[in-house]
């Protein structure tokens, strides 16, 4: 059976060595990191993820600013609050909670956010550091899918990874990351041939396709480790839903090495990045050293 990678265990220690860096920059510089979530509209998801993000900046010592803005609110309106956040002092992260209405642009919105407060790292100029190997907010979830694998390999050197989705927020950072430190990385994506062939492959195998258990057990390489991205809540069965992700758990957890689990794997790594990337941004807005949590990190499992 593999073993279970706890990335909700992960994610709370690290929360803890966030609080603490917070609490120090507080008390030598005066300076308190400020988080602003954007929420356009009443989908139900996005309120819990944004309630969930506030909640945990304010717990770490920030300050957290929720706006809200109606379902039927135009570009122009969200613009202009985001050009206000852009030029608040106290706010130093700036997050626009997708999907936006259809009626928004998501492009120009992220246009919009100044690059140094693009603490989701969606901006073409964070994604350019990334693929070049520059300095630059790196997208929250790849960025916590990866402390997660170098928990368990510590040096990633020559791992074949294959990346299944191509998004801009998941599939397309992770593989920009995996590449810099060193694997051998596939991206497979709906266009894939024989996508079981090239699961059969991987050493490290990451699953962001957002389809309920779709990467079946005996697709996965025996001793892989895989890191499952995907949320998708299914029918439970009782008139309740529940969530699962990507990989069929129960199958690849006979099969892999290590697994993250569905919830409470790569989900709570997601938020506790957003929360490093806030407090990387306030340390870089105000000339602090950025913050050194590399030996907070817990081994996983
Ligand atoms: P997306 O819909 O933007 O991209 C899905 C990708 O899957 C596409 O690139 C597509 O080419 C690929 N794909 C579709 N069918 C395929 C097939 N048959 N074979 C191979 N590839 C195929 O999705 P996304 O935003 O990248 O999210 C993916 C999943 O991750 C979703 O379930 C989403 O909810 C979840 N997610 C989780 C977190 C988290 O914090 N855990 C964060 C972001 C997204």
């Amino acid at each position: 059976m593999a073993d279970i990678i706890d990335g909700k265990a992960f994610a709370a220690n690290l929360r803890i060595a966030i609080a603490l860096q917070v609490a120090d920059i507080r008390v030598i510089y005066g300076v308190t990191p400020g988080l602003a979530v954007v929420l356009v509209g009443d989908d139900p998801a996005s309120q819990v993820y944004t309630r969930n993000k506030t909640r945990q900046a304010r717990e770490t010592g920030m300050a957290s600013f929720e706006h809200r803005l109606p379902a039927n609110a135009s570009r122009q309106q969200l613009l202009e609050l985001i050009n206000r956040l852009n030029k608040d002092a106290q706010v130093n992260g700036i997050l626009v909670q997708l999907p936006l209405p259809k009626q928004i642009d998501v492009e120009a919105v992220i246009d919009a956010i100044h690059p140094a407060k693009d603490v989701d790292g969606f901006k073409p100029v964070n994604m350019g550091h990334l693929l070049i190997g520059g300095e630059g907010m790196v997208p929250c979830t790849p960025q916590g899918c990866l402390m997660l694998l170098k928990s368990r390999f510590g040096d990633l050197s020559g791992q074949h990874a294959l990346v299944i989705g191509r998004s801009n927020i998941v599939g397309k950072p992770m593989a920009a990351l995996l590449l810099r430190e060193n694997c051998t990385v596939t991206v497979a994506h709906s266009h894939t041939r024989d996508l079981p062939e090239e699961c059969a492959r991987a050493d490290i195998l990451i699953a962001a396709v957002g389809q309920p258990r779709f990467i079946q057990g005996e697709w996965i390489k025996p001793g892989a480790t895989v890191i499952d991205v995907g949320i998708n809540r299914i029918d439970a069965g009782d008139g309740k839903t529940r969530l699962v992700g990507d990989v069929d758990f129960e199958a690849a957890v006979k099969v892999a090495g290590a697994i993250t689990p569905v919830p409470g794997g790569v989900g709570p790594m997601t938020i506790v990045c957003l929360l490093l990337n806030t407090l990387t941004a306030a340390c870089q807005q105000h000339s602090i050293p950025a913050p050194s949590l590399g030996g907070a990190f817990p081994k996983a499992p």
